[in-house]
């Protein structure tokens, strides 16, 4: 070894994302046009027209550094989520926020909760910063609340809870929420990670905002990634009290949100026909999806977010066989699911093409 780098930082298994369909083309000698990706909970519909905009006009001042403060799309979200500005956060995507929760509060040795079946960040941000894991087993795919409040140790600084949950598609209902922040310790954080928040169905939505004045230890982050069609871009942001934003913001990068990412996040914010049009695409995928496998015989777990986790049995070879047929989904071996793949939803065409790619590969 010829320099040193900590042992908790050499442990890390890199995170695994979507394969691009440019590698997909090229690896395989197909058209890219021919290629359908659900492999990465992106919005099918692409990023909205108004954010394209945004951007052109952004464009002419990338000479100048960012806003660091980001003072207009603070005010946006404030504007629209009765947040004041000094409670918001804004991130490199929602990831970033995930990880300043880290850097601020954690150091290593202490330990962070979080679920088995939870998204991989929470697994990289804790092995980041040196600390220990505390991995709670799922019940039916989803969170085991109890149990995760019931893991808190006393060397516990956060807890990362998503609901939904990628990449099973669970839900927590707004009661076992507050029943598990009445039981959480206010000396330990909570990320509410609620990057699929906006696709939940009206019956099942709930305004986890309500909460942050009670509780100076929790902190919810959303993103521009998925509703919004902006994944490309990197927004997302956290609403929490100024205590701990102030603490989130001392590990930031000044300019982590750069100027087009701003522009273009104010916009989409602004565009509620875009976003009622995601959610309905998004739904119907959800339904035709679920009911094509229900069909099929397969199990699927039922999905609060935009994708579906199916077992197929032998996930590798399937997903093999959908890359050979220009579908690109996601195996969740890495995740202790290794019969699985989970499908983003995609338009009515790409689903049909998917699902008549699985017919064909398992048949
Ligand atoms: C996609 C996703 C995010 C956010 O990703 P960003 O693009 O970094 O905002 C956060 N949490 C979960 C559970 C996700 O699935």
């Amino acid at each position: 070894m010829t320099f040193q780098a900590p042992e908790y930082v050499r442990r890390i298994a890199p995170y695994q994302a979507g394969k691009p369909i440019s590698e997909l083309a090229r690896e395989y000698g197909l058209a890219e046009s021919s290629i359908v990706k659900l492999a990465s909970n992106e919005n099918p519909l692409g990023m909205p027209e108004s954010a394209r905009l945004a951007m052109l006009a952004a464009v002419g001042d990338l000479g100048r550094y960012p806003d660091a403060n980001g003072f207009a799309l603070k005010a946006a979200l404030s504007d629209r989520f009765g947040v004041p500005a000094d409670w918001i956060t804004l991130g490199n995507g929602s990831n970033d926020v995930l990880e300043l929760a880290a850097h601020a509060l954690v150091q290593p040795g202490e330990s962070v909760v979080y679920s088995q079946y939870s998204f991989a960040v929470y697994a990289l941000a804790t092995q980041e910063v040196g600390a220990r894991a505390i991995v709670v087993p799922a019940r039916d795919h989803g969170h085991d609340l109890d149990a995760m409040a019931a893991a808190i140790a006393p060397d516990t600084r956060l807890v990362f809870l998503a609901n939904p949950n990628n990449p099973t598609g669970t839900f927590a209902p707004a009661e076992a929420l507050e029943r598990f922040m009445a039981a959480v310790p206010p000396s330990v954080v909570v990320v509410l990670d609620e990057a699929y928040n906006e696709y939940l169905r009206p019956e099942d939505r709930y305004d986890a905002t309500v909460w942050l004045r009670q509780y100076p230890n929790l902190l919810i982050s959303r993103t521009f990634s998925k509703a919004y069609g902006l994944a490309g871009l990197r927004v997302g942001y956290g609403f929490a009290q100024p205590e701990l934003t102030d603490l989130l913001n001392r590990v930031r990068q000044p300019f982590n949100v750069n100027s087009m990412a701003q522009a273009a996040a104010i916009a989409a914010l602004g565009d509620q026909d875009f976003l009622a049009r995601s959610y309905e695409v998004n739904r119907q995928g959800i339904e035709r999806l679920q009911g094509a496998f229900a069909e099929m015989g397969l199990r699927f777990v039922p999905s609060f977010g935009n994708f579906v986790l199916v077992q197929v049995g032998n996930a590798p070879a399937v997903y093999e066989k959908l890359l050979r047929a220009g579908v690109i989904v996601r195996p969740v071996g890495n995740y202790g699911l290794p019969e699985w793949l989970r499908i983003s939803v995609g338009l009515p065409a790409e689903n049909e093409a998917f699902l008549k790619a699985l017919r064909g590969a398992l048949a």
